[in-house]
């Protein structure tokens, strides 16, 4: 890494390879439970485990909304936003390195996405959502909605990997990321390269 100090943010592969070496990134022939078929598997609490990379991560993504004027004219009067329980480290990674006021995260309850009661109209500062990963977009897209509702304005949104098929902006709001990883999935075994080879299959969660 480079020296402390040194405003620079960790090349796509120098993250990689800390994602890698944590075992938060797998190479393989992997099956989701959508029934997709990919040689793929990032599982990115695995990466935040370990304080040092985990603050690796959250200052480089930090760093991105750092750069923005519209955040550092607002620091720290901001609020830090994760969508679901995966991104609540880097949240607090990210809110550490802004030095941000407020944390708030979101959670799944009957398939639907909330924050904890009693939180009112008003009372969040401008937002920057943040994710371990965005692969369809649509939990930061929910979560959007979900402040916009409690009157807060997004004022930027980012995840430590990006796949290049979910959306790049999020509501005319820039989506930052260390990693823009062109993920391919195969919608069934019949098409699934892996599959044709005889790789033997692993089934995994998201
Ligand atoms: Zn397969």
């Amino acid at each position: 890494m480079a020296g402390q100090g040194v405003q620079l943010i960790p090349s796509s592969d120098e993250i990689m390879q800390i994602l890698k070496r944590t075992g938060a990134f797998r190479e393989g022939h992997f099956v989701y439970p959508n029934g997709k078929h990919t040689a793929h598997y990032f599982q990115m609490p695995l990466a935040f485990r370990y304080y040092d990379t985990a603050r690796v991560l959250a200052v480089a993504l930090s760093r991105k909304f750092r750069v923005e004027r519209d955040v550092a004219s607002q620091l720290p009067k901001v609020a830090i936003i994760s969508p679901s329980s995966g991104g609540i480290p880097v949240a607090f990674g990210v809110r550490d390195a802004l030095s941000a006021e407020q944390i708030y995260w979101a959670e799944q309850e009957s398939g639907k996405r909330m924050f904890r009661q009693y939180i009112n109209q008003g009372e969040i500062n401008p937002c920057i959502i943040v994710d371990d990963i965005i692969r369809s977009g649509h939990a930061i897209e929910e979560t959007v909605e979900l402040v916009r509702g409690l009157g807060a304005p997004v004022i930027g949104c980012g995840a430590i990997v990006r796949f290049t098929s979910a959306p790049d902006h999020v509501d005319g709001v820039p989506i930052k990321s260390l990693v823009e990883f062109d993920e391919h999935f195969f919608d069934t075994a019949a098409d699934c390269v892996e599959c044709k080879a005889g790789a033997p299959e692993e089934h995994v969660r998201f």
